[in-house]
């Protein structure tokens, strides 16, 4: 399962271009210096979480001038589908507006259809 990361980098004022040239490494797809609480932003795609920590340590955890980083692994898309029971049928219960005769679901305060308020 491949495994995509986003990597917040805060480092030490302005040496967050160096990370930036860390896009040649293979396995960043983005690099960027950002505004806000952190410098600079990584995108990096690997096989697999060991490939993600070693790409990580080539890139950020190495760099003299990182002060923290915070890794963001995205979840697998799309999410894996969890096997439900075949739905049983469910009957709505529902009945006809006195005013419009539309069906309307049983519960309803106005009717969707003409706005007749049921009492
Ligand atoms: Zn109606």
């Amino acid at each position: 399962m491949p495994v995509i990361a986003f990597v917040l980098v805060r480092t030490v004022p302005g040496t967050s271009h160096e990370l930036i040239a860390s896009r040649k490494i293979k396995g960043v797809k983005m690099a960027h210096s950002v505004f806000g609480r952190y410098d600079a932003v990584l995108v990096l795609a690997a096989k697999d979480l060991e490939e993600l920590s070693k790409t990580i340590y080539e890139v950020v955890e190495k760099h003299p001038n990182v002060v923290h980083t915070e890794t963001l692994i995205a979840m697998p898309y799309p999410p894996r589908e969890v096997k439900q029971p075949l739905e049983k049928p469910h009957t709505v219960i529902s009945f006809h507006c006195p005013s419009c005769h539309h069906l309307v679901e049983q519960g309803s305060t106005i009717c969707p259809f003409c706005g007749y308020v049921f009492q």
